[in-house]
């Protein structure tokens, strides 16, 4: 089970996905298991698209996973 601060929630208005690293991201083609930091630097919001540089550190929220 990933601790909260292992997940990082997009930060773009309208948006709140997600990143759990125990499940990876199926849309992005991201296996489960990996972890925030070796996504590529060019991973993706599957929502919205956003980069890397919008998310943050889900510490201290309730998670939801939405991938
Ligand atoms: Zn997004």
């Amino acid at each position: 089970m990933a601790k909260p601060e292992d997940m990082h929630q997009c930060q773009t208005s309208n948006c709140g996905y997600i990143y759990n690293p125990d499940k990876g991201c199926k849309k992005g083609k991201v296996p489960a298991g990996t972890c925030w930091d070796d996504l590529p630097e060019d991973y993706r919001c599957p929502v919205c698209g956003a980069s890397k540089k919008m998310f943050k550190p889900l510490a201290g929220q309730t998670p939801v996973d939405r991938c």
